[in-house]
């Protein structure tokens, strides 16, 4: 999978801001490559520890890529998730797992508070677990 460091570099800076909380966004690309990363609202009860997408704003980036959308273009689409663990190495905890779809592309960046150089991984669900996906990334000089 191809990223842009702009995007990973957009996802650091967004935890960092959000940390001691959890910060999460959507990932918009193409089945090859993430093009953007939108930051959203942590919903979650408790955003020390989980986080959830605000679904008024995945409604948002949804018609947004619509919008995006020409015939001759590739499909961009939202196609995954990221968030942070402040406290933690970015390894998807049980809750990630529980909460996870088939073909969604993860995003984790970890951690936060200075105990170790924060690093950003990527997952996707297959089978019922998470399979490391290689981050190529492009654009970084
Ligand atoms: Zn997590």
């Amino acid at each position: 999978m191809r990223v842009r460091s702009a995007v990973l570099d957009a996802i650091a800076a967004h935890a960092s801001r959000e940390s001691p909380r959890e910060c999460c966004g959507l990932l918009v690309g193409t089945e090859h490559e993430v093009i953007d990363a939108v930051p959203t609202a942590n919903v979650a009860a408790e955003p020390l520890r989980r986080y959830q997408v605000s679904p008024s704003d995945h409604f948002a980036q949804m018609k947004r890529c619509r919008e995006l959308a020409s015939p001759e273009a590739t499909a961009v689409g939202v196609i995954g998730v990221y968030h942070s663990h402040p406290r933690s190495v970015p390894t998807p905890s049980p809750t990630d797992l529980e909460e996870a779809f088939e073909d969604f592309l993860y995003l984790i960046a970890g951690p936060v508070d200075g105990s170790a150089q924060l690093d950003i991984r990527a997952y996707q669900l297959r089978a019922g677990k998470f399979e490391n996906v290689e981050l190529i990334v492009a654009g970084r000089t």
